[in-house]
């Protein structure tokens, strides 16, 4: 392909000390520099391209001498010129079939560029109308901690690419920064933002035409990728969701709602690639055109992958994916190729398709299609203790799990807590890394033998986001849906150091992934069938050694979309009003952490020994001034009821902690109480 050098010229950065620019008519040039983006293809009065806010239909957007009516960029030259463009297939798969076998392969633009040339090189020869620099993983945050220069690597990309291209098209290939975003993850949007935006200047200044985001599965990181790619070059830019087959997200319209949103923000096309081959895409693609005019990418693989001596391997022929990629024409794509799996032979026999020039391009719709409703989904009942949350002072007792099989005493504990008056008992989830019992599993028991309800505690350490997710969905299946998320002790403190910690999320994701499943959608956006019903508990402590950070931490947890707050054990009136206070900022009910010292020993230890906890002065000398353990207990217990007299005016419910699991503890500390209404929710 030749022949796109456009009239107006075409600009690039060339890499220098300071950027300069190089028109290739040798007009004098204008480059803006803002604080972090630079106007890379600032045409003059010829085209007004990649202003971002203009929604005018894409061409005009992007048209470039209004005298001949051809597009200034390269690019959407090529998509304006032919009905269907064909793109290229994998990268790795070649660079890895003749030896090259670091991963990422995105290394090879360093340490094997002839491969890389070979790569592009081929698919030329195939046939493909452009190519993607081998650059799919090479975001900072994507490869933080291997020791790889990220810019040598996109700059080595875009360069080698441009070399075998000439004046062919090449496209910026960006992937998702394996990262999960704030509120889920950890990764605030500004630093996800910045990892596109100079990845994305790497690209253009090494010559790429568009930009393509692909293989993305969370929108809202997508969104935020096209955004900060288009303000830093002013490319075209590609967004492509990668859709997991599934006749359910189908049936809700997953993709459709999907495309609207990329539609409304005016990207030069719209794809879906990966994770499905050709058939299985089609109904995919169906879906994404209804509600666009605009220029669809379809990038299959070849079928489904398989692991052959730890190796991931397609088996499909180059002429039955031609043949089924050539449908994904007759359901709406305009931009065809293949992902992971696909060679030269696939996107030849595609060419050959093609060049037929019998394929019928499905009518783009003119009108935009109103995207298809979701169902209401069912609701689930609320649990008990949300219906009593700012209704009753709230009683939580928690009962250790021993070690091994042993359940009775927690059921019989709990038989009597109840009896006493505790609303709800806590099981908590392997507390300190030690080996318990699945506390889902204790969950169940109790509350079918006992018929009380359950706060189960569930920690982020043990399970990778798949098995958070199918987790949560089995235990609200089972009806244990009061969950109170925590991040979780490492496994190096525990019973098992060299134990895996997951920690795929912290409890602000986890807050969050419960929140999506109340909606009725997984983190992917798929329906679960339902809008679940988890109470969604949080813990917080005001006397954390960064009291900022947890403030901060709880704020984020309530917008996350938590019920209802958990302390630590606070043994001082001050403390629990610094909390009430945090928690009414939060807008959200706590229940007070109380949990009564029984000896001097455990006294000591507690404030001597525990980040977080104080034991006041007072209270631990009278503690080393009883005579009998019994007496010490007494003591602590006095304290507790003492405590909780006043903090019941200003909590909404009491979060007990007795020694020993002791359930006779907990209820004399109850005593205390009387009986209180509640305070009304802050
Ligand atoms: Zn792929």
């Amino acid at each position: 392909m030749d022949g796109f050098g456009a009239p107006g010229g075409h600009l690039r950065l060339i890499q220098g000390v300071a950027p300069l620019v190089r028109n290739v008519d040798q007009n004098p040039p204008e480059v803006e520099h803002h604080a972090k983006t630079v106007c890379f293809c600032h045409l003059g009065d010829e085209a007004t391209y990649g202003t971002g806010s203009d929604a005018s239909p894409l061409l005009a957007q992007y048209t470039g001498n209004s005298l001949s009516n051809t597009p200034a960029n390269r690019f959407l030259a090529l998509l304006a010129a032919r009905p269907v463009i064909l793109g290229d297939g994998a990268n790795g798969t070649l660079i890895a079939s003749r030896g090259f076998d670091r991963t990422p392969y995105d290394q090879a633009n360093l340490g094997a560029p002839d491969l890389v040339r070979d790569s592009h090189a081929a698919y030329y020869a195939a046939g493909s109308d452009f190519i993607e620099t081998n650059t799919f993983m090479a975001n900072r945050l994507r490869l933080e901690g291997l020791g790889l220069d990220v810019e040598a690597i996109n700059r080595a990309g875009a360069r080698l690419a441009r070399e075998v291209a000439g004046d062919r098209v090449v496209l910026g290939a960006m992937g998702p920064a394996g990262r999960h975003l704030q509120p889920l993850g950890t990764t605030p949007a500004d630093q996800l933002r910045e990892s596109y935006v100079e990845q994305a200047i790497w690209l253009a200044e090494g010559g790429v035409d568009a930009l393509i985001l692909e293989t993305f599965l969370d929108l809202d990181e997508l969104v935020l990728a096209v955004d900060a790619v288009r303000e830093a070059t002013g490319l075209p830019v590609v967004a492509s969701r990668a859709f997991i087959e599934d006749g359910e997200a189908l049936a809700e319209g997953l993709p459709q709602r999907v495309a609207q949103v990329l539609h409304d923000l005016d990207v030069a096309a719209i794809g879906a690639n990966c994770v499905v081959g050709p058939q299985r895409m089609v109904d995919i693609i169906r879906q994404v055109r209804e509600v666009t005019d605009r220029p669809v990418l379809a990038f299959p693989t070849p079928g489904l992958p398989q692991l052959v001596r730890g190796q991931v391997v397609y088996d499909t022929e180059p002429e039955y994916f031609a043949r089924a990629a050539s449908r994904l024409v007759e359901a709406g794509a305009t931009i065809l190729g293949g992902c992971c799996g696909t060679r030269p032979e696939h996107i030849a026999a595609l060419r050959r398709i093609i060049d037929k020039g019998d394929l019928k391009p499905a009518v783009r719709a003119s009108v935009k299609h109103e995207v298809k409703e979701r169902k209401p989904l069912p609701e689930s009942p609320p649990t008990e203790l949300r219906q009593k949350l700012g209704r009753k002072f709230v009683l939580s007792v928690e009962m250790d799990l021993p070690r091994g099989l042993n359940v009775a005493k927690v059921l019989a504990g709990s038989r009597q807590l109840k009896i006493a008056g505790a609303d709800v008992v806590d099981i908590s989830d392997g507390a300190r890394a030690r080996l318990r019992m699945n506390p889902l599993a204790a969950s169940k028991l109790i509350q079918d033998q006992v018929g009380i309800e359950v706060v189960m505690h569930f920690a982020c350490r043990d399970r990778n986001l798949l098995a958070i997710q199918a987790d949560l969905l089995g235990a609200h299946a089972m009806g244990v849906r009061n969950i109170l998320a925590i991040t979780g002790d490492p496994a190096n403190i525990g019973d098992y150091p060299s134990a895996t910690s997951v920690f795929d999320v912290d409890a602000i994701g986890l807050v969050r992934i419960m929140s999506r499943f109340n909606e009725g959608v997984d983190l992917a956006g798929y329906s679960v069938g339902a809008r679940c019903a988890f109470t969604i508990a949080v813990a917080y402590n005001p006397l954390a050694a960064d009291a900022d950070l947890e403030l901060d931490r709880l704020m984020r947890k309530a917008e996350a979309g938590a019920h209802l707050v958990y302390t630590q054990p606070l043994y001082e009136l001050a403390h629990m009003e610094a909390t009430a206070e945090a928690c009414g900022r939060a807008k959200l009910p706590f229940l007070a952490g109380v949990l009564p010292v029984r000896s001097s020993r455990h006294a000591e230890f507690m404030h001597h020994e525990v980040p977080g906890i104080e034991i006041p002065a007072a209270l631990r000398k009278s503690m080393a001034e009883a005579a009998t353990d019994e007496d010490a207990l007494e003591i602590g217990i006095a304290a507790s009821q003492r405590l909780v007299e006043s903090t019941r005016l200003i909590s909404q419910g009491l979060y007990l902690m007795p020694p020993f699991g002791s359930p006779v503890v907990a209820q004399r500390v109850m005593e205390a109480l009387g009986s209180t209404p509640p305070p009304p929710i802050r």
